[in-house]
């Protein structure tokens, strides 16, 4: 075997970044990755002269300029604003929660008048503190916008009833008292002209990378912890340790994507369906993140339908409440006591919620921790 200086298990943006970074100083990588291409949950791939999100529609946003500069030197940005509409019952209106949602919810025209209305809807909660998520919404936003845009998208997301999920799930309910759809608080965002890969496929390129796509760590764990002298882990924390301590819990998603012989499908790149009836929460057109660009007669849609995990589905979320939370922290105790020379990060080795940004920023904190020590 050619002798490496780390072995990365996942192609994602924290395996990448870590794999990038090492190369940079003169460190030898070994990439594996048991998908069959590389680039983890942002992977997007041309269908029609479109950049399809296979993984479901990424954005990237951030307030921090050095990740902003650090992943603009992969790839040119476009100016994409993410402003999704909701679809209730074949009523569209605008998200995050703003004066044209509040102007087609109840014909009010200004932020008094808004808030007015808010505080008249909250009132049904006044002096009782909320039990569960349902009476959470409506002590922050009141029924209207909590039974038309709350309450069936989340019970989708999570698979039970809003009465029977924790308060503490929805801590704030954003409520914007300006006509500015614009769904992020960022000061930067947009999309990667031309897709997600080319970064992933940039930061690999090194000669002192090499790459193996179709391969699961788990099928030679012993072997691999046995000859490479560090290994960084970006997989499941609690499959790590084959569940010793207990089982994480992660949401999966079922992606549904279709090609239709049409330009345009439905006018926006995300249209999130918060009723409760239809059985999934986003319709993602693709095109509309790159403005159009592609095929004319063509668009691809995909529907994204919420599933309960089970072993062997794919995490795409960790679930932090507070219960994973002290059981992740168990695992990352043991990581440390048992397990010296394995780095755990990521999404799915950290346990938590990142976002691109987030994800690239703790694989920068780390590079810096392994190599400036
Ligand atoms: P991943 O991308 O999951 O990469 C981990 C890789 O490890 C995977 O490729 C996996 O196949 C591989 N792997 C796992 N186990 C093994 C093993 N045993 N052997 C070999 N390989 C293994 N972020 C935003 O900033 N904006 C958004 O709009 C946004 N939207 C999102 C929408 C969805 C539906 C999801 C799921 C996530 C979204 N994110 C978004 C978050 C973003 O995807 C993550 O922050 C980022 O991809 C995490 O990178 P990662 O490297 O930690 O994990």
């Amino acid at each position: 075997m050619e002798k490496y200086d780390y072995l990365v298990v996942g192609s994602g943006l924290f395996g990448a970044t870590f794999a990038y970074e090492a190369a940079k100083r003169g460190k030898r990588v070994k990439v594996i990755e048991k998908r069959d291409h590389i680039a983890g949950n942002i992977y997007t791939k041309e269908v029609d002269g479109i950049q399809v999100h296979q993984y479901g529609a990424h954005i990237f946003h951030t307030s921090n300029k050095e990740i902003w500069d650090y992943v603009n030197q992969f790839a040119t940005f476009n100016r994409y604003t993410n402003s999704p509409v909701a679809n209730y019952k074949g009523t569209m209106y605008n998200l995050p929660f703003n004066m044209n949602t509040f102007n087609k919810m109840w014909g009010v025209r200004t932020p008094q008048e808004a808030m007015d209305k808010i505080n008249e809807q909250r009132q049904e909660m006044a002096g009782k503190t909320p039990q569960n998520l349902e009476e959470q919404a409506i002590s922050l936003i009141g029924r209207d916008i909590y039974e038309k845009l709350v309450k069936g998208y989340t019970e989708k997301q999570w698979g039970q009833k809003a009465t029977e999920l924790p308060a503490f799930i929805i801590r704030r309910l954003p409520v914007r008292l300006t006509y500015d759809n614009n769904y992020f608080n960022d000061d930067l965002q947009g999309i990667p002209v031309g897709g997600y890969t080319q970064i992933v496929e940039k930061m690999l390129a090194s000669d002192l990378i090499d790459v193996e796509t179709g391969v699961d760590f788990f099928a030679k764990r012993e072997e691999y912890l046995a000859n490479y002298p560090k290994v960084v882990f970006t997989g499941m924390i609690d499959e790590f340790f084959d569940y010793q301590l207990g089982e994480l819990q992660y949401r999966s998603l079922r992606f549904e994507t279709e090609e239709l012989d049409v330009d345009n499908y439905q006018g926006n790149a995300v249209i999130n369906y918060t009723d409760a009836e239809t059985p999934y929460t986003r319709v993602i057109e693709h095109k509309h993140f790159e403005f159009g660009k592609g095929d004319k007669d063509k668009t691809i849609v995909t529907r994204e339908y919420p599933a309960d995990w089970h072993r062997g589905d794919e995490p795409y979320y960790p679930v932090n409440n507070q219960q994973n939370n002290d059981l992740y922290k168990q695992y990352a105790k043991l990581a440390q006591e048992k397990e010296a020379n394995v780095i755990f990060g990521g999404r799915l080795g950290q346990y938590r919620y990142y976002d691109m940004d987030q994800v690239l920023h703790a694989a920068l904190v780390c590079v810096e921790k392994e190599f400036n020590k």
